[in-house]
């Protein structure tokens, strides 16, 4: 089977692919041959997993899968959320995960979770998997793996932040990952026949 994988984020790309291994063909927008950008306004990851991944179907006809992803701080009201990729007001990652240390340097409160929710697009029907992972964030970010906030991230029970973990490890627990898994296994329950 193929899915077309709706990102622009090479690490997300590899990620997913190096979790599902040969289970299911993953393609980039750009071997799918989409060249436009993909619309990203809702208020909700909800809003705006749907919103990219039907765009893509609509645009290519082809049965693909996409995903929004937050940071969610507790003593932060769950922010930055839906505002994560452009936190401190343009699309920096440096200055969006300074903006959050900044912001919860005063609380002693340092929970945190990711929150993952993928859209899957099939033969023009929607289904939606969420994945999270808990944990806490370091006042001084660790490591160079990874992308976006993982540096600062170190998921419940472990020593390491994401920043500090090779590829496979950080799919072993993480957001994506798990979201990822319950697509996989709605994928397989639907049998070889389901229309794709
Ligand atoms: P989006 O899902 O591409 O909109 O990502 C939202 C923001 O969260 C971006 O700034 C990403 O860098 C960040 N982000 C998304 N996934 C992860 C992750 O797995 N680890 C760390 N940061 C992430």
């Amino acid at each position: 089977m193929k899915l077309v994988f709706a990102t622009n984020n090479a690490h997300k790309l590899g990620e997913v692919r190096a979790f599902l291994g040969n289970a299911i063909q993953i393609l980039s927008l750009e071997e799918a041959g989409f060249t436009g950008e993909l619309p990203e306004t809702g208020r909700t990851l909800e809003d705006n997993s749907l919103q990219k991944t039907r765009y893509l179907y609509q645009h290519t006809g082809l049965d693909c899968f996409g995903d929004d992803t937050g940071l969610e701080v507790a003593a932060l009201g769950g922010r930055p959320g839906v505002d994560s990729a452009h936190y401190a007001g343009t699309r920096n990652t440096a200055d969006n995960l300074n903006k959050v240390l900044q912001e919860l340097a005063p609380y002693p409160d340092r929970r945190a979770r990711f929150r993952t929710v993928i859209t899957l697009v099939l033969g023009g029907q929607a289904y939606q998997f969420e994945g999270t992972v808990q944990g806490q964030l370091l006042a001084v970010p660790q490591g160079h793996e990874g992308f976006g906030y993982d540096p600062a991230f170190r998921p419940e029970a472990e020593s390491r932040t994401f920043g500090q973990m090779t590829l496979a490890e950080k799919n072993c627990f993480s957001h994506r990952s798990r979201a990822i898994e319950k697509m996989a296994m709605f994928l397989g329950s639907k049998g070889p026949d389901h229309p794709a």
